[in-house]
């Protein structure tokens, strides 16, 4: 199958809509702008890059529309886009370079050190500095022609290489293809009705599956506009959500983005009328910050995915959210999905399982690594998620937790994000985590890492007093340790190879 340009079909057919919204300065691009730059910057990545295709192109930046252009650029060239997590230390990076091998790398200025010495490790040989009007890249974009004969793409040419969250231990090249980004903006496209209309704040970091394709690339793909933050900041996401002028329809974001703008001063009084369709996922999300938010007349509808499958698989749909609140929803449309209890057989309804999917959104594999490749796929084409879920009687999947993040306790399996939930309930609470931890009797037991709300006082007992009166026994945490943050990465989601290093010895 061809692959067809996105961007240039939307500007060819409705030049002055809005393309993209760059919130940090303001500017705005009509598809045509947005065409026609992603036209100079390939030409310019071509000629003075030598660019062509297969190549890899890595951006070292914060969130902006030029990820997007560039992103864009590099599928025109048939190159392949690789965004980087600029949160990581320069070993990590040192790493993913290694592993990608760039020709080249574009990065902001305040990364430019790190750039300098990555490129002297790896031989990288062309750089370009991103930034404001006189940068070289705006240079490069302004000087260059339109890129004359864009290079004609197939459904399984790969696109990018998005490196996993690392939430689990080293992340991942996950690589993508033409033929996944088409699948998945069909899936999200069914999923949160995109159109011409449809107006998407993206506050999740840009090198990240969801950030770029849950709603972003989609939306461009159905004629929308992406509005682009540089970072998230909950005041100024609830003053975006409320601009007449923006129109915002639709945000994503992680269960953290939702839990700070819920604790803003300016919540109550937000207007956030216009937004048709917020989407929370990416980690385990609390049900009572799902209350707060219903209370406040928005529906927060759960998603879920991974980087390996497109990454959209699951989603709750409005008219249900309020009957399945614990719930992910059902399979989007192009997707297969199982729960395998044990090599031998499916789970039953209600039992908990590892979730296997399989589809035309999914992965052909990790860059580079054969081994791992193997390891995630089992007979038949079905990458095993790693996740335990379960599904009622009327199909509708619950993610439990990560099968890496269970713990056993007395002989029984314990899912810490339903601990958590627990620990959220409770008033005083802002943030919880709970992981297991060793103990001489009883295997592991649990133990609750908790940041308090503002100026509230609970203590150990009185949270696990409150534990006790929602789980079983076996459940209740033996320990409850105040932090005054929990470790996160980049995208927001709580970092428990860390806590577990922490808090390996609290209790003993
Ligand atoms: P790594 O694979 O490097 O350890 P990661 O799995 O966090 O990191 P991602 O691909 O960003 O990398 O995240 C996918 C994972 O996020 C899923 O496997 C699942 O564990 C979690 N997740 C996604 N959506 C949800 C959700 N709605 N509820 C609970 N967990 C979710
Ligand atoms: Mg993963």
């Amino acid at each position: 199958t061809c692959h067809h340009d996105w961007i240039a079909h939307h500007a060819a057919r409705r030049p002055e809509a809005l393309a993209a919204v760059n919130l940090e300065n303001g500017r705005r691009l009509t598809y045509r702008m947005f065409d026609r730059r992603i036209a100079t910057l390939a030409r310019h990545l071509q000629e003075a890059c030598a660019v062509s295709p297969g190549v890899r192109v890595a951006l070292l930046a914060h969130n902006s529309t030029d990820t997007f252009e560039l992103q864009f650029a590099c599928f025109r060239l048939g190159a392949i886009f690789v965004p980087l997590n600029w949160r990581l230390a320069l070993p990590e990076l040192d790493a993913i370079i290694g592993d990608c091998t760039p020709a080249v790398l574009i990065y902001d200025p305040e990364f430019a050190d790190v750039a300098d010495e990555l490129t002297r490790r790896h031989g990288i040989v062309h750089r370009l500095l991103r930034g404001p009007e006189k940068s070289p890249y705006e240079r490069a974009i302004a000087a260059a022609q339109p890129l004359a004969a864009p290079h004609r793409l197939t459904h399984d040419a790969v696109c990018t290489i998005l490196y996993t969250s690392g939430t689990t231990g080293v992340a991942k090249g996950s690589i993508a293809t033409h033929g996944m980004n088409f699948w998945n903006a069909m899936n999200c496209i069914g999923v949160a009705v995109l159109s011409p209309q449809t107006v998407l704040l993206c506050v999740l970091p840009l090198f990240h599956a969801a950030g770029l394709n849950i709603y972003a690339n989609p939306t461009f793909y159905a004629g929308g506009t992406v509005a682009v933050t540089r970072r998230f900041d909950a005041g100024e996401a609830l003053r975006q959500l409320a601009d007449p002028m923006l129109g915002v329809t639709h945000l994503h974001g992680v269960p953290a983005h939702y839990q700070a703008m819920a604790a803003h001063a300016d919540f109550a009084a937000a207007d956030l009328s216009n937004v048709v369709g917020a989407f929370v996922g990416a980690a385990p999300v609390p049900v009572p910050l799902l209350d707060t938010w219903r209370r406040k007349g928005v529906v927060l509808r759960q998603n879920y995915g991974m980087t390996e499958t497109g990454p959209l698989i699951l989603n709750l749909e409005a008219a249900d959210a309020a009957r399945k609140v614990d719930s992910a929803g059902k399979p989007v449309m192009h997707v297969e999905v199982r729960v395998v209890a044990d090599a031998a057989r499916d789970a039953a309804l209600g039992e908990v399982g590892e979730l296997w999917v399989r589809g035309p959104a999914v992965t052909p594999g990790y860059w580079n690594q054969p081994e791992a490749t193997r390891a995630a796929f089992a007979e038949g084409g079905w990458l095993r998620t790693g996740d335990a879920v379960r599904v009622d009687e009327e199909g509708f999947v619950t993610i439990v937790d990560r099968w890496k993040d269970m713990y056993v306790s007395g002989g029984e399996n314990v899912y810490p994000a339903e601990v958590e939930n627990v620990l959220y309930s409770h008033p005083e609470v802002a943030e919880a985590a709970v992981i297991g931890v060793p103990d001489s009797r009883w295997g592991e037991v649990g133990c609750a890492i908790v940041v308090r709300k503002n100026g509230a006082a609970v203590t150990e007992a009185e949270l696990l007093a409150h534990c006790a009166t929602a789980l079983a026994r076996y459940k209740v945490p033996r320990t409850a340790m105040f932090v005054e943050a929990l470790p996160r990465s980049a995208v927001g989601k709580v970092h428990k190879p860390t806590l577990r290093h922490q808090f390996r010895s609290a209790v003993s």
